[in-house]
C-alpha cells in the first residue's frame, strides 16, 4: 500500500508545544508554496504513473488555514498529478477556528472523506496553557459544524500530561469527547519536541509538568473510558469505532511506503527515507530553479528496518507477526527477540500467542522501557 502525504506549513499562530515545521500564514507565502508544490508533484508524476495511492493525508501546519481558492488549487494539483483509489481515505487536518462551513463544504465536494480535528483539550485553561487559539466551545462548535456539513468520519486529538492539568480536567475532556461521538480519538501524552517553546521552558526548568505516576493514571483512565464507550484501541494512543481505524496511519505503523510533498515532508520509498527542506521559501525557491527540495536522506539498513518493524508492530494491538518478521529479517533476529522477550513476558509486560507478540496492559503503560529492553 502506498500513501500520499502533503505538508501544509502554515498556522495562524504557533502553539507552545509544537515542534512541527510551520510558519505564520500569509496569502502570498501560501501562493508561493502552491507553486513549489505544483512543480514537486509534477516532478514526481513520472515515477508514480502506475501507482494508485490508497490514502491521501493533508497535514501540517493547518491545511484549513488556506483560502478556499488555495485549497481548491491544492486538491486539483494532487488530482491532476496522481492516481488515487476509488475508495481512497482522504484526510484533512483542521484547527477548530479555521474549519468554516464554507471550507468544510468545499472539502467534502472535493472528495475529502475524513476530518482530523485538532481539539487537544476541552478545558479553556489548558488550551491557554498550550497556546491554542480556540476555546473549548469553539472546538465543540467546529465538530458540530463538520457533522452538519456531512462528515461521517471525524477524528479528534487530545493531549494529557499538560502543566496544570488535573485528573478531573482530563476526565472532563474525555467525557466531552465521548458526548460528541467522533469515529476516532487520538490521546497522546505531551511530548517536549525540540524546537518548541515548551522544550526551551523545560530546559530552563520553567515548565511544571505533572509527575509520571499521574500521567500514567491519565492514560489508564483514557483507555478505560474510551473502551467502555465502544472504542477499539488499535494502537497505543489511537482509538476508533468499528471500521474507522485511520488507514493512513496504519500504513506508517506497518512500515508501508509513502510519498511526502511540501516543505519538511518525509518520504519512504524503496528502502530510502528522505525529507524536504523544512523552510517554505527555500523549498519554493529550489523548485522554481529546477532543483530538488530534498534536504535529508538516509538508507534504511536491514538492522534499522528490523528495529523499526519491532517498535512499530508492538504499538499496534495486532502485535508483531513473528513469522513475517522472520521471513523479512531472518531467523537470528527472531531468536534474539524471543530471547529478549522472555524476561518481559515473565514480568507480565508482553504476551505471545499464535506467532504474535503484544504489549500487555501493564506493558503498554511502560511501553518505552519495554521497547528499549526488547530492541535489537
Ligand atoms: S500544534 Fe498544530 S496548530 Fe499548533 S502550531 Fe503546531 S501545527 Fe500549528
Amino acid at each position: 500500500m502506498l500513501s500520499l502525504y502533503i505538508h501544509i506549513p502554515f498556522c495562524i499562530k504557533k502553539c507552545l508545544y509544537c515542534g512541527f515545521y510551520s510558519t505564520t500564514y500569509s496569502v502570498s507565502d501560501a501562493d508561493q508554496y502552491l507553486s513549489g508544490l505544483q512543480i514537486e508533484a509534477a516532478g514526481n508524476k513520472h515515477d508514480f504513473l502506475k501507482t494508485v495511492f490508497s490514502t491521501i493525508y493533508f497535514g501540517g501546519g493547518t491545511p484549513t488555514v488556506l483560502h478556499p481558492d488555495q485549497l481548491t488549487r491544492l486538491i486539483r494539483i494532487i488530482r491532476n498529478e496522481f492516481r488515487t483509489a476509488a475508495d481512497a481515505e482522504f484526510t484533512v487536518e483542521s484547527n477548530p477556528n479555521t474549519a468554516t462551513s464554507e471550507k468544510l463544504d468545499l472539502l467534502l465536494e472535493q472528495g475529502v472523506n475524513r476530518l482530523s480535528l485538532g481539539t487537544q483539550s476541552f478545558s479553556d485553561a489548558i488550551l491557554a496553557t498550550l497556546g491554542r487559539i480556540h476555546s473549548a466551545q469553539e472546538a465543540a462548535d467546529a465538530f458540530s459544524r463538520a457533522r452538519r456539513a456531512g462528515f461521517n468520519n471525524i477524528g479528534v486529538d487530545l493531549i494529557y500530561g499538560i502543566p496544570g492539568q488535573t485528573m478531573q480536567l482530563w476526565e472532563e475532556s474525555l467525557d466531552t469527547v465521548m458526548g460528541l461521538k467522533p469515529e476516532h480519538v487520538s490521546a497522546y501524552s505531551l511530548s517536549l519536541d525540540e524546537g518548541s517553546q515548551f522544550y526551551c521552558m523545560a530546559e530552563s526548568r520553567k515548565l511544571a509538568l505533572p509527575d509520571d505516576e499521574i500521567v500514567a493514571q491519565m492514560y489508564e483512565r483514557a483507555v478505560a473510558k474510551l473502551r467502555g464507550a465502544g472504542y477499539d484501541q488499535y494502537e497505543l494512543s489511537n482509538f476508533s469505532l468499528p471500521g474507522f481505524d485511520c488507514r493512513h496511519n496504519m500504513n506508517y505503523w506497518e512500515r508501508g511506503e509513502y510519498l511526502g510533498l511540501g516543505p519538511g515532508a518525509w518520504s519512504f520509498i524503496s528502502g530510502r527515507r528522505y525529507a524536504n527542506i523544512a523552510d517554505n521559501r527555500e523549498y519554493s525557491h529550489r523548485l522554481s530553479e529546477g532543483w530538488k527540495a530534498v534536504d535529508i536522506e538516509e538508507i534504511v539498513t536491514p538492522e534499522s528496518a528490523a528495529r523499526e518493524t519491532l517498535l512499530l508492530g508492538l504499538r499496534t494491538t495486532k502485535g508483531l507477526d513473528l513469522d513475517r518478521f522472520e521471513r523479512d529479517f531472518g531467523r537470528d533476529h527472531r531468536l534474539q527477540i524471543e530471547l529478549n522477550a522472555g524476561p518481559l513476558r515473565d514480568a507480565g509486560l508482553l504476551r505471545a500467542a499464535g506467532g504474535r507478540l503484544w504489549l500487555t496492559e501493564r506493558g503498554t503503560l511502560l511501553s518505552d522501557e519495554v521497547l528499549k529492553r526488547l530492541s535489537l
